[in-house]
């Protein structure tokens, strides 16, 4: 038995995955593979209209008001096809810098027009959310990234944003909560942290921002035409948004994001409780601001970093390494990790104690 915490591509339900495998052999008993089937076809097509519309139901949000794409490219090519489609003379990009992703988003837009920097918490080595900044822009709109994946911080409001419209970077914490507000212009998340495989890109985007989108772009990065080709201008990645779709299914049957959300916050109060009381290690995150998705901690003998990767290892929990720029472990949980697999991290935790103090 694994217990698979890796950031990603990550751990998906046990059913997605059987479901999935189902799939590529006889596809709902067609007698041929989902991965031979015409994008255009009506396997397919029922497929992807399911697909753009589960997020919005998921996420309360309207069919009147908003629209789903499935794109390649992953997360980061939306660092720069927003700011791309996006700023203009009146219509400009405001940014919070919270880490790694930040960042590149940050680096990625400057490409696209001028841009401002209203918060960052570089100085903190991105510990915490930076919270006080002047925000009474008016027209534009701000990007942030909601989960900080690599340092495990978590937006647990809407950030400040007066009457810009958000755009947020939803990769590793879509569908794990309700979302805390309705002024969102642009969501996006690369699907293989909390959704499906690597290979595409979920972006939900305010239908009243297609009619402002710039002109003279190259078709495969017009937000435009992924709308009116409904994500078929050419051919999507089919697998990666079936098994996204399987996935939305599983939340939805699972008592939807309200219940995911419950249950993460359960998850990660039990893994933070431990990093608290057990006196090897150290939380990374400031508290307010912690995860409920990557909970980020370090050890303070540094060397018994490898000891405690090799228990872990031996244990079956994998994928606990931290990322290179914060250093010791990250316990990636996303909606998939059930409670089993949180209370056997923390039973290694406290062995590794008892052998250790
Ligand atoms: C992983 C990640 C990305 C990058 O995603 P790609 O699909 O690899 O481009 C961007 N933002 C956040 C928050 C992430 O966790």
């Amino acid at each position: 038995m694994k217990y698979n915490f890796s950031a990603g591509p990550a751990i998906l339900p046990k059913e997605v995955f059987s479901e999935a495998a189902q799939a590529v052999t006889d596809y709902d008993n067609t007698g041929l593979s989902l991965l031979e089937l015409s994008h255009r076809g009506p396997e397919f097509t029922a497929i992807l209209d399911e697909a753009v519309r589960l997020p919005l139901e998921l996420l309360g949000l309207s069919e009147d008001d908003y629209q789903c794409l499935f794109l390649t490219g992953g997360a980061s090519s939306q660092f720069f096809m927003t700011a791309m489609n996006l700023l203009n003379e009146n219509y400009h990009g405001y940014y919070i810098d919270t880490g790694t992703w930040s960042t590149k988003a940050i680096k990625e837009a400057k490409l696209f027009g001028k841009i401002e920097v209203l918060a960052s918490s570089k100085e903190d080595n991105y510990k915490s959310i930076p919270k006080k900044y002047a925000s009474s822009k008016s027209s534009g709109y701000l990007h942030y990234t909601s989960n900080n994946t690599i340092f495990g911080t978590q937006y647990q409001s809407l950030p400040d944003h007066g009457a810009l419209d958000l755009i947020c970077d939803m990769s590793s914490d879509i569908f794990s909560r309700p979302l805390p507000g309705k002024n969102y212009g642009i969501i996006y998340a690369g699907a293989q942290k909390n959704l499906g495989p690597a290979g595409t890109t979920l972006v939900i985007i305010k239908k009243s921002l297609l009619k402002q989108i710039n002109s003279g772009l190259t078709s495969m990065l017009d937000y435009k035409i992924h709308a009116a080709k409904n994500s078929s201008f050419n051919t999507p990645p089919v697998f990666p948004i079936y098994v996204s779709l399987l996935t939305m299914r599983w939340i939805k049957n699972n008592g939807g994001v309200e219940a995911m959300a419950k249950r993460n916050q359960q998850k990660a109060e039990a893994i933070y409780q431990e990093i608290e009381r057990n006196n090897l290690f150290d939380g990374f995150a400031a508290k307010e601001d912690r995860s409920y998705m990557n909970a980020t901690f370090t050890i303070k003998q540094k060397d018994l970093e490898e000891q405690f990767l090799e228990d872990c290892a031996n244990a079956g929990v994998v994928g606990i390494k931290g990322h290179r720029s914060v250093g010791g472990f990250r316990a990636s949980i996303y909606n998939a990790m059930d409670i089993q697999g949180i209370n056997k991290l923390v039973e290694v935790m406290k062995a590794f104690e008892s052998k250790h103090s």
